[in-house]
């Protein structure tokens, strides 16, 4: 689950991780109210979507007097903000965070993600912030300076004074950067955090580090253990479909193609996609039904699909191993029955009670299209889709 970076902070805050002082706005007049309790005469207005690169998409913006916090809020809030992380379709921002400038006298870049490789937080530190760090990383990769952290020890002084000296932090400020490093991993650790972005972690002319910029993802199977995180998901951030698949929970993705893929596994759905993709195909979703999907639910992943207005074709693809062909091939005749179905769909099915399966599919009379393995289905689906 993602949050907005206001949320991300007070979240940091309360672990002891400075961040200048801001208000997060949901209108004009706030956003003026906000600056003026605020203080100061340099405000930053931001804007709050789901993703980076908002200062290059001009979602980030500098005011000077309380007036031109007005002009900016009213520019910005409600505008559709495209960066590169949003695609060309943008986002609409709904909400804003007024903030007190701060003096930036040097942009470095913190992350902490979990490795799985290694079992281990990964604390990734630059000098190099406030760029694409995955610019940094492609261009100059010895600019990026990793320590593994061990979870009995934690982040070490040592560790946090190494990195900090490394990311050019001035010897004043290395102590307070140190405890900034700890405690931001002691929001990680304890919130069940899969990633903490920190772009950039900034000094400040009288040596002084700040978050000046806060992303946190965190992990959807820890959100029972953390309520407090989960009330502050904002549906507005995301896409309607995924939301209607976690209120039957099914795992599924939204994708540019025209193909639907229902397919139980989430190892074979990315196995499904990829052939789809060999064939010349493009893949409209991944959705994995689960290991015990039912009839009820097949027939919502059908639903879902067919919400697409792109959709051309929809590619079934089921191993029976726990769940067994035929209760599937009933399922999917079920769905297709009450959902009118009006695009091609292929079925390929195996495993156990594979022939009691393909039998219920032919005798349905529905026009399903039959496919004897993985391979056969992708190119049956790719030409159905190119059919229409
Ligand atoms: P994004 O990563 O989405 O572009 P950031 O929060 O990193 O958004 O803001 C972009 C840039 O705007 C920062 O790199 C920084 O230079 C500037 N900025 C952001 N917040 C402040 C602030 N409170 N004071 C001064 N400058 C800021
Ligand atoms: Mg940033």
């Amino acid at each position: 689950m993602k949050i907005h970076e206001y949320q991300a902070k007070e979240i940091l805050r309360e672990f002891g991780v400075a961040t200048p002082c801001g208000i997060a706005c949901f209108s004009i007049d706030q956003a003026v109210a906000a600056a003026s309790k605020l203080g100061g005469s340099v405000w930053v207005v931001k804007a709050q979507i789901h993703a980076g690169g908002r200062g290059k998409g001009g979602g980030v913006k500098v005011a000077r007097s309380l007036d031109e916090v007005r002009q900016l809020a009213t520019a910005i809030l409600g505008m559709t903000l495209v960066t590169h992380q949003t695609g060309a379709h943008g986002q609409v921002v709904r909400r804003l965070l007024i903030e007190q400038g701060a003096d930036i006298k040097k942009e470095l870049y913190i992350g902490m993600v979990v490795d799985r490789s290694n079992q281990r937080v990964c604390l990734m530190a630059s000098s190099e912030g406030g760029m694409d760090i995955e610019q940094v990383a492609a261009s100059m990769p010895g600019k990026i300076h990793k320590v593994l952290i061990d979870p009995l020890a934690g982040l070490t002084d040592q560790d946090a004074d190494d990195i900090a000296r490394k990311i050019g932090v001035a010897e004043p400020a290395v102590t307070e950067a140190r405890i900034l490093l700890q405690n931001l991993y002691q929001a990680f650790d304890s919130t069940d955090a899969t990633l903490v972005e920190i772009n950039p972690l900034i000094l400040t002319a009288d040596n002084h580090v700040l978050a000046l910029d806060a992303k946190m993802n965190f992990d959807d199977n820890a959100l029972f253990r953390h309520p407090e995180i989960a009330a502050l998901r904002d549906l507005d951030e995301e896409d309607p479909s995924e939301i209607e698949a976690s209120k039957h929970d099914l795992s599924y993705i939204s994708l540019d193609g025209n193909i639907g893929c229902l397919v139980n596994g989430a190892g074979l759905a990315m196995a499904t996609m990829d052939i789809i993709k060999l064939y010349g195909g493009s893949p409209a979703n991944f959705l994995d039904v689960g290991g015990g999907a039912t009839a009820e639910k097949v027939a919502e992943a059908f639903k879902l699909m067919l919400r697409n207005p792109k959709l051309q074709a929809i590619l079934v693809n089921i191993f029976g191993g726990i769940m067994k062909c035929d209760v599937i091939a009933e399922g999917v005749v079920a769905a297709a029955r009450e959902v009118q179905l009006s695009v091609p769909l292929v079925v390929r099915l195996e495993g156990t009670n594979v022939d009691l399966g393909k039998k219920i599919l032919a005798e349905s009379g529905l026009p399903i299209i039959s496919a004897s393995n993985m391979a056969d289905a992708a190119e049956k689906a790719v030409t159905a889709a190119r059919g229409i």
